[in-house]
């Protein structure tokens, strides 16, 4: 089964304390649609400008992406830029050009309302729940946020969230959207607002989830050295949708594992800047990581 995955499709212009890179292939839905097809095809929903470069069209098409549902419209790519501090988790955000972005109305392609699998990627809630409005009942949604929905469409948000299944977040949204410094506390809370399976996430201390089935601990693969972490929690949930999709047997029997596929993933996005590394390793390479993941975890 393929994924649908809508959100953002950007130029990202990335600063860290050694290297800068400007104009990168970026977005949350670009990052999470390159992790997702390791496992599964990949239809993904957004828009570009005419500015667009074709390399970056040929990098989707590599990785056998559906463009089917990318609009190409008169204008420029939403263009963002952000700076990381010297520990490499601190990121300010220097430019948030929108473009095209600004005016953006996802459409589906009627091939693609009938899709089982749905990730929605960070984007404003109200386009979230315009993909949800379209689709034929899906058999699962998960559903990414950042900061700034929480700021100014907390309303439009917290109505998506009993549309949904999976609801992904980091600690310091969940922080933000509940009050709650205890993680286990916090979790409780969202749960409340509809979703069944809850994902906070805590960059390179990995993430938890709370489900039916009680919580999971899930690390993250002990990087020694950290390039640019953009994309890793796009990279991450695109990971575990695209094995969710494919795995044989029931969503929640997968799930623990699924969310190994997606930790590994997002260690390869953190080793290069945008999709620089994502984009050059193979299956083979994640099933490795995850088999030493396996070995460190083991008690
Ligand atoms: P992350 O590192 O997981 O927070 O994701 C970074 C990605 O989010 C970058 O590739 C940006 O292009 C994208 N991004 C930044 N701001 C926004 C926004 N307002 N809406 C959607 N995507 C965004």
């Amino acid at each position: 089964m393929s994924v649908l995955i809508v959100g953002s499709t950007a130029l990202d212009s990335i600063k860290t304390p050694n290297a800068e890179n400007p104009r990168l292939l970026g977005g949350s839905a670009s990052h999470a649609a390159v992790a997702a097809s390791f496992f599964s095809p990949v239809k993904l929903i957004g828009v570009v400008g005419e500015d667009f470069p074709k390399k970056y069209v040929e990098l989707y098409r590599r990785h056998k992406i559906d463009l089917s549902g990318l609009q190409i419209l008169p204008g420029k790519t939403f263009h963002w830029s952000g700076e990381y501090e010297i520990n490499m988790n601190n990121r300010r955000t220097l430019l948030t050009e929108l473009g095209v972005f600004e005016n953006f109305t996802p459409h589906l392609p009627d091939a693609h309302k009938k899709s089982q699998f749905v990730l929605l990627a960070n984007i404003a809630p109200s386009l979230q729940h315009h993909v949800l409005d379209q689709m034929q009942r899906p058999k699962f949604v998960a559903a990414d946020t950042m900061d700034l929905w929480l700021n100014i469409a907390l309303n439009d948000l917290l109505k998506l969230l009993p549309r949904i299944d999976c609801f992904v977040l980091n600690d310091s949204e969940a922080h933000q959207l509940t009050k709650e410094d205890n993680v286990f506390v916090a979790l409780k809370k969202i749960h409340k607002l509809g979703p069944k399976y809850v994902i906070i996430k805590k960059g390179s201390h990995g993430s938890i989830l709370s489900s039916p089935k009680g919580f999971f601990i899930c690390p993250a693969y002990p990087l020694h050295e950290v390039c640019d972490p953009t994309g890793a929690g796009d990279s991450f949930v695109g990971g575990m949708m695209g094995f969710l999709a494919t795995a044989k047997g029931s969503v929640e029997n997968n799930f623990r594992r699924a969310m190994i596929y997606g930790s590994v993933t997002a260690s390869f996005c953190c080793e290069g800047f945008g999709l620089n590394r994502t984009t050059k390793i193979k299956r083979a390479d994640i099933e490795r990581r995850v088999k030493e993941l396996e070995k460190l975890t083991k008690f």
